[in-house]
């Protein structure tokens, strides 16, 4: 069984108060509206735990992804699910383009603000309609026009963009047909969200959706978005590196959270399966309802064991490919068997929205699509860890 340090625990204390005021019908009132938990958001934010990636010099805790896993497992397993977990979670993975390949000026101008949480830094841009998980064929471009870029094109699924003050756009730099390797020739922008309005040069619509519905996602069309080139991150040219950076972190994160997921469906079940009695006896002594409920159990320690040494592989340093793809596979699949198995325990009210398990089931879904899908999961380990031909 997994072990963390005192401070670790700590921190899972903490989050668990905090989520004690957020109690099921909030985030049922959040679901069925539409709405996003700005509450709960500035609460986090007010305690440092936006920060919680930004090192201390900069205002921040100094704690790294493992941390940032253990913070948003203990959400989802509040009873918040993905609506708490990841209407905050673009504060544990968005900021590190910066960290990473931001220059010192950049660090020291927005770091405090995010740190501190004046400001938010929760919206990253990179899926485009016609490019789907082939982020390589994006077409958005950004082309220099003096000490600024002119940038033109589209986005969608742009999560948490009005939650926002600033997000993180990937554009083209130089066009597909002018770089030798389709790898080459983009970069990472840091879009000031007001100033874009400001300029008019942003039109946006809001996806509707059936999951996660307490976190908006939109379409985002530029016009002539003028950035300056100071809000270049890292290198010209050189962006796909640093995406996939953030983007396994995302993985490790996404992963802890459908851990908590996980945990939350079986706690609920295993109430439920205590508490409902008919035939003369409560349900939870029936195999046909306690195994699947032991299953799930075994799956989710099992993927969160995977979870932790994948955060333990990032904060080291260590290449952490492998271990964060087969963790958010192994811990969304005990994210859906758990929830399935959460419905049928509660019968009929498995689909009543008051026992909140319909909604973990919906949200454990949209694991295996977003941010990656299980095809190209398993695409990357066939082609990346098996050494097999690439299939695509
Ligand atoms: C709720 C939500 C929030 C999101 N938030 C963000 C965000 O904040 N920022 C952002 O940039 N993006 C975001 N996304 C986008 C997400 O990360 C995916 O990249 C995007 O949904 C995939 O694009 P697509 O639907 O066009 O899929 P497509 O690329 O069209 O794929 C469709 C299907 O075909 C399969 N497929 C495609 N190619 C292959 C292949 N070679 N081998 C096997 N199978 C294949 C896929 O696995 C998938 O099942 C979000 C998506 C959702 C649903």
């Amino acid at each position: 069984m997994l072990e963390f340090s005192g401070e670790q625990q700590l921190i899972q204390s903490e989050i668990q108060k905090l989520c004690a005021s957020y109690e099921d019908e909030y985030w049922q009132a959040k679901d069925r509206d539409a709405e996003y938990p700005e509450e709960f958001v500035e609460d986090l934010a007010e305690h440092g735990w936006l920060g919680t990636i930004i090192p201390e010099a900069y205002g921040g805790t100094g704690y790294d992804t493992l941390e940032a896993a253990l913070i948003l497992e203990e959400i989802a397993a509040s009873g918040a699910g993905f609506s708490g977990s990841m209407a905050c979670h673009g504060a544990m993975f968005v900021p590190r383009s910066i960290l990473n390949y931001g220059s010192e000026e950049m660090k020291e101008t927005y770091l405090p603000k995010l740190a501190s949480g004046e400001k938010y830094l929760q919206c990253f841009g990179l899926t485009e309609p016609d490019a789907g998980y082939e982020s390589t064929a994006i077409t958005t471009n950004a082309e220099k026009d003096g000490d600024r870029y002119l940038i033109n094109g589209q986005k969608t699924w742009c999560s948490r963009f009005y939650a926002s003050d600033y997000m993180v756009l990937v554009a083209r730099t130089t066009p597909i047909d002018e770089v030798e390797k389709k790898t080459e020739g983009l970069t990472l922008f840091l879009v000031d969200i007001e100033d874009a309005l400001d300029q008019g040069a942003v039109d946006t619509q809001k996806i509707e959706k059936s999951i996660r519905r307490a976190v908006p996602s939109y379409e985002i069309w530029f016009e002539d978005l003028e950035v300056p080139e100071a809000n270049v991150i890292g290198e010209v040219d050189d962006g796909f590196y640093q995406v996939m950076d953030g983007l396994n972190e995302e993985r490790v994160v996404i992963a802890a959270e459908a851990v908590g997921l996980a945990r939350v469906a079986i706690e609920r079940a295993v109430q439920y399966a205590n508490e409902r009695e008919v035939f003369d006896r409560p349900i939870g002594a029936n195999q046909a309802i306690q195994h699947p409920l032991a299953d799930a159990h075994a799956r989710t320690t099992s993927a969160r064991n995977l979870v932790y040494q994948a955060a333990r592989a990032f904060k080291d340093g260590r290449d952490v490919g492998e271990a964060a793809n087969i963790a958010v596979y192994m811990a969304r699949e005990a994210a859906s068997k758990a929830a399935d198995h959460a419905v049928q325990t509660h019968g009929g009210y498995g689909v009543a929205t008051e026992y909140d398990v319909e909604r973990y089931y919906r949200e454990a879904r949209l694991a295996h699509i977003a941010p990656i899908s299980d095809e190209m999961i398993k695409n990357y380990i066939g082609e990346h860890v098996l050494d097999l031909p690439r299939s695509y």
